[in-house]
């Protein structure tokens, strides 16, 4: 580097989740001192902390599972077409044990304001117990979904039984057998851990708000043959994960969700439609040209699948009150289920539809809600998160001149290709707000983003830089393009509502987020970036 600044390390991580991990295990191998710290008590981040019953990745296991490391990959033998937690959470602890990297990893430590020294060019990074490190660089692994969303009912502070949230669940044996539980939301989480929360209830209560469009998982145990196909040839796997839009090739077998089909639901007939659900199930709905981009034929792709909840769900009453209407699909992320819709056959399983009557309270024996009192021993929030800012917005981030990141994404967040801002010199995102992120494996985009950031550190030293950040006008111009490209998709439809655009946390400023175009086009873009001499970059 230009100078070499006293510091105590080169970079400082924070997070030790997927994308932590392996940023530590790089920046070492490129030779410079990095150290993370982790507010949890264990690493793997998202695997660390949603411990619920049912939580399980949807992106299979040979697909969702690092690159980086041959041996890795050869070694490590996966369960599951698609791994559940606690397979998860053993795969991150082997990686951290295997590349010995917790003797640089400072759990329990939570990091609350990170400032850059415009002077001595370092930041000085501090954390809840006064711990403070001084770094050339810092790299924020954050976790786009790690702060969970806890919605402000009032009583929540009464109720005399056990509260719960998915996204912070305890470990061990909670004692839930034979409970009466009340499960609030309906997204992911609460999809997942219905099935699990029925069989383990006395009876189940599933709160419900918004109905969710969520397809069948197939899930099993994976076939050897499949795996083996895939230890013999990940070299050119994980080059084809690059290559595909949501970074999931689909070449491991795996019954993913359906791609657009050939032909277009608008020019089908009524008896074509149904032929289509007879053969396809849930996967009928989108499996046209069309149903991605129009709103008149998603809305035709929509009733298919309301069809399909009429055909799972034995009382019609309750399969309308789980069909979702008036948002498009695709709007959402897409949720994954096992038997989720099976799960309302059950006489032990009662769903709530909060459309008929809101929740007013949370009381000291269960749920009060416009529709009556439900008297419950548990309640599990499966409520979200604040998702892709939340965790930046809850560390004082200042950068040139003292400058506060929260001011500066008042508005909604700005970015350079999601990895870097306009003011923080020397400080990164993995999967920050302008890159794909979210929108598909994140295992592919966060290990290309670490690269990246390695392979910018490494060019400075070899350079001789001391800084580097974007300028503001390729920022503002990456913030247009990231807006533009979304134009037309049904994530920004007037009717959608989703944590994509922040709809979920209130006062949260309404702005799409991630980057639609997919990981090949925005792969392609930052290598020419790369080779335009760091187009829109300024080094110091
Ligand atoms: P995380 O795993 O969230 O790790 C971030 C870490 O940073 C956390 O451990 C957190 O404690 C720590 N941290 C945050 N703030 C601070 C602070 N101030 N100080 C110190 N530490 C801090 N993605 C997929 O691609 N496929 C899937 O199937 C999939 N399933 C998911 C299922 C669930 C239940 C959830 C919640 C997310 C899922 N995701 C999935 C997204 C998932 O978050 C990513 O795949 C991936 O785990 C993100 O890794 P990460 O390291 O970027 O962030
Ligand atoms: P989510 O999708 O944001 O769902 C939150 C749910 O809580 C929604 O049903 C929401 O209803 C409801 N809710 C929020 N506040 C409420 C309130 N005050 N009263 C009643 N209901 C309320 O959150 P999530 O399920 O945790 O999933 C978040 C993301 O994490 C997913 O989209 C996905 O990216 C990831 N994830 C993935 C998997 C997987 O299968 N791999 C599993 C879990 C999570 P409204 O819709 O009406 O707001």
């Amino acid at each position: 580097m230009a100078d070499s600044p006293a510091t105590d390390v080169d970079v400082v991580v924070v997070g030790a989740g997927m994308a932590g991990l392996f940023a530590l295990h790089h920046f070492r191998a490129l030779g410079f001192s990095a150290i993370v710290l982790e507010a949890g008590d264990g690493v793997g981040g998202t695997w660390y902390w949603n411990r619920y019953p049912g939580a399980r990745c949807d992106v299979p296991s040979l697909e969702y599972s690092y690159g980086f490391s041959e041996e890795l990959q050869q070694e490590w033998e996966w369960s599951e077409v698609f791994p559940a937690q606690p397979e998860l959470e053993r795969y991150f602890n082997h990686v951290a044990d295997r590349f010995d990297l917790r003797r640089d990893i400072r759990l329990n430590t939570r990091v609350t304001s990170a400032t850059f020294d415009d002077e001595a060019r370092t930041w000085a990074v501090e954390t809840e117990q006064g711990d403070r490190f001084v770094a050339r660089f810092v790299v924020m692994a954050t976790g786009p979904l790690s702060v969970p969303n806890v919605p402000a009912i009032p009583g929540r502070d009464e109720f005399r039984g056990t509260v719960l949230q998915t996204s912070r669940w305890p470990d061990g044996d909670l004692g839930l057998e034979g409970k009466r539980i009340g499960l609030i939301g309906t997204g992911s989480s609460g999809v997942q851990t219905t099935p699990e929360l029925a069989a383990l209830a006395d009876h189940l209560y599933v709160f419900q708000r918004t109905p969710t469009y969520t397809w069948p998982s197939h899930n099993g145990p994976l076939d050897p043959e499949v795996q083996e196909a895939w230890k013999r040839d990940y070299v050119e796997c994980r080059r084809n994960q690059r290559r595909t839009f949501g970074g999931v090739t689909g070449s491991t077998g795996a019954i993913i969700l359906a791609m657009p089909g050939e032909r277009a639901i608008l020019e089908a007939t009524d008896e074509e439609r149904l032929a289509m659900v007879d053969e396809r199930g849930f996967d009928a709905s989108r499996a046209w040209s069309d149903v991605a981009r129009d709103p008149e034929a998603n809305e035709l792709g929509a009733e298919l699948y309301r069809e399909m909840v009429r055909r799972t769900v034995k009382d019609p009453e309750l399969a309308e009150s789980l069909s979702p209407r008036g948002f498009p699909i695709g709007c959402k992320r897409p949720v994954i289920d096992s038997s989720y819709f099976e799960t309302f056959n059950r006489d032990d399983v009662t769903l709530v539809d909060l459309r008929k009557g809101g929740i007013e309270r949370i009381t000291e024996t269960g749920i009060e809600t416009e529709q009556g009192h439900f008297e419950l021993d548990v309640i599990v929030f499966a409520t979200g998160f604040d998702a892709m800012t939340g965790a930046l917005a809850r560390i004082d981030v200042r950068g040139r001149d003292g400058a506060p990141l929260r001011d500066e994404w008042a508005a909604g967040p700005r970015t350079y290709l999601g990895l870097q801002v306009a003011g923080f010199p020397n400080l990164f995102t993995v999967s920050g707000p302008g890159s794909p992120s979210v929108l598909g494996n994140m295992v592919v985009s966060s290990e290309h983003h670490v690269e990246w950031i390695g392979a910018c550190l490494v060019h400075m030293r070899e350079r001789g830089y001391a800084t580097v950040e974007p300028t503001d006008d390729a920022q503002d111009a990456w913030v247009e393009h990231v807006n533009e490209i979304a134009q037309g998709t049904m994530f920004i439809a007037p009717t959608c509502s989703s944590w994509y655009v922040g709809a979920n946390i209130p006062g949260k400023p309404r702005v799409f987020m991630p980057y639609v175009g997919g990981l090949p086009a925005y792969i392609d873009r930052v290598e020419e970036i790369v080779a335009n001499d760091y187009e829109g970059f300024a080094f110091t």
